[in-house]
């Protein structure tokens, strides 16, 4: 048997030229949900002092689970540069629906003991959306990847009430869009109005998907797997869009970017993804900095 690699924390890059912002992450309420890398937990006032360091000086952060709402709203208030995006995630939607069919995946889901009815739960992310702290609603979308019929029918009776309640509350819509692309579109098509301020956070579409994202306005958020070698399909994709259409995350705990994929993720290693998009675009690490910033405080304000 092979020895396990050693998948540590990652190292802290250079601080980058100037400033930017991880504009969907998920940053940990509670000390358990702190991945382990070699067994070591990185506390989150390490995370958001290393990412302070590198210039990842605001995150969004999104709760999209009924029982991260409250805590992540205090989290937001006790730390400089960290706001809120909240929603009811595809797969919780499915959950509160009532729908705990085994996945496409093999997973079956868990309903949890607070599980409550849909309307219930969608009314606690509106009580919600008037809160200083929130800056978006997200993620909501559809998840085809983890959910069957009929909570496919729930995600989208979800997806279209976090529209519409986005567009009551002026606020961006942070969409999860994973193998139902299609799907996405013609419900944003349907439901959104001409002017929302739509975000497909982690984007995974192809070039024919960025060139509907471009028509509409639309946009495109990169995380880390825009840096891994397979996937010339989302660099293409990249390259579809025009620059101020574009923004970068983390989504972290997951997708970590080269050169330290499989590795725990965090804010500050956004770094990493922040001057490879530099590269793509061929300007400098500062100009790249200043068009995901602008871009990025244009779609959601700035604090
Ligand atoms: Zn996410």
């Amino acid at each position: 048997m092979g020895k396990r690699k050693p998948r540590p924390w990652p190292d802290t890059p250079e601080p980058l030229a100037s400033s930017v912002i991880d504009n969907h992450t998920h940053l940990p309420v509670h000390e358990g949900e702190i991945p382990r890398a070699d067994g070591v937990k990185m506390p989150l006032e390490e995370q958001l002092e290393r990412a302070r360091q590198v210039g990842v000086t605001r995150m969004i952060s999104s709760a999209c689970e009924l029982p991260y709402f409250d805590p992540m709203l205090e989290l937001a208030r006790a730390h400089e540069g960290v706001r809120v995006a909240l929603a009811i995630h595809p797969n919780e939607a499915a959950l509160h629906a009532g729908c705990a069919d085994p996945s496409p995946d093999g997973l079956t889901p868990q309903l949890r003991e607070h599980h409550i009815p849909l309307d219930e739960a969608l009314s606690a992310v509106e009580e919600r959306l008037g809160d200083p702290m929130v800056v978006a609603v997200g993620e909501s979308g559809l998840d085809y990847f983890r959910t069957a019929d009929p909570g496919r029918e729930a995600q989208k009776e979800s997806f279209r009430a976090h529209i519409e309640m986005a567009a009551r509350h002026d606020l961006p819509l942070q969409i999860h869009d994973r193998e139902a692309h299609e799907d996405s579109i013609e419900l944003l098509r349907e439901c959104a109005n001409p002017d929302q301020r739509i975000v497909f956070h982690c984007f995974s579409g192809d070039a024919a998907m960025a060139s509907v994202l471009a028509e509409r306005g639309w946009y495109a958020s990169f995380a880390g797997p825009i840096s891994y070698p397979a996937n010339e399909d989302l660099r293409q994709a990249f390259a579809a869009l025009p620059p101020e259409l574009i923004l970068v995350e983390t989504d972290a705990p997951y997708l970590t970017p080269l050169p330290w994929r499989g590795c725990p993720n965090a804010s500050y290693v956004m770094a990493h993804t922040v001057r490879f998009i530099a590269e793509l675009w061929g300007i400098s690490e500062e100009g790249a900095c200043m068009q995901l910033r602008e871009n990025t405080e244009r779609v959601y304000g700035s604090w």
